[in-house]
């Protein structure tokens, strides 16, 4: 397909409305002072928003056709007639993330007199390894130590979503945050603990179900001090 064609079929991303991401906060690790977002209830994600980048659904749809007949299907057969529009938009939906800024989500900050850590728990995620284009999914794990700035907690799962929808490793998703929670709020220290397990280790090469990745990033007093860095993991780690 030449590059005119392409550029005439771009076609806009359908809204598909998400509703699968949903994070879990540990009231008892949330101080109660530093919720400026208790009335925040824009953490699910915006099917208008981000939606306004255009995807090529018909080259995804050619392309999935390719497939199914490389590996031997029959891709008109009445089972797989629509699968390659249903694989376009699921595509789109995964890789929304990707010319997005999340650092947006934390362009509004609060000042806030709050000096001890700030823990948002268990953010689920669903994101897509980039080396089989299969998914990963798990929680992430985020802690800061405010230097006078809080930013609405349910941002912080945001970032998470946003960054996640992307072509990924797990290794660049944590230290993406956590370089973003750490530029943007100016933080004194920035805890990034993300678990996940990977499809494509559980269901091809090794075959390792149960497995699971671990990554972490520290930066600022919880890279530099041991005393602050256990605390924060204590605190990650927290049976609850
Ligand atoms: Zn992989």
């Amino acid at each position: 397909m030449i590059a005119d064609e392409r550029k005439s079929k771009k076609h806009l991303v359908s809204s598909v409305p998400n509703t699968s991401t949903q994070s879990s906060t540990n009231g008892q690790d949330r101080p109660s002072h530093s919720r400026p977002s208790a009335t925040d209830n824009s953490f699910f994600v915006d099917p208008n928003e981000a939606r306004n980048d255009e995807v090529d659904l018909p080259r995804i749809e050619a392309a999935v056709r390719s497939i199914l007949e490389a590996v031997g299907e029959d891709p008109d057969r009445e089972g797989l007639l629509e699968t390659p529009a249903r694989v376009a938009r699921m595509y789109a939906e995964m890789f929304a993330g990707l010319k997005s800024d999340p650092a947006r989500h934390l362009a509004k900050v609060f000042t806030e007199d709050y000096d001890e850590i700030v823990l948002v728990r268990d953010i689920s995620f669903c994101s897509m390894c980039e080396h089989h284009l299969l998914p990963f999914s798990g929680k992430a794990h985020i802690a800061y130590l405010p230097s006078g700035k809080v930013v609405g907690l349910s941002k912080l799962a945001r970032v998470v979503e946003e960054v996640a929808r992307r072509p990924q490793v797990q290794e660049r998703l944590t230290h993406t945050v956590a370089d973003l929670v750490e530029n943007r709020l100016s933080a004194r220290g920035v805890a990034v603990v993300v678990e996940s397990t990977h499809s494509c280790m559980t269901m091809r090469g090794v075959r390792k179900p149960g497995s699971l990745c671990l990554t972490s990033a520290m930066r600022g007093i919880f890279r530099d001090d041991p005393k602050s860095r256990s605390e924060v993991l204590g605190l990650i780690n927290r049976q609850s």
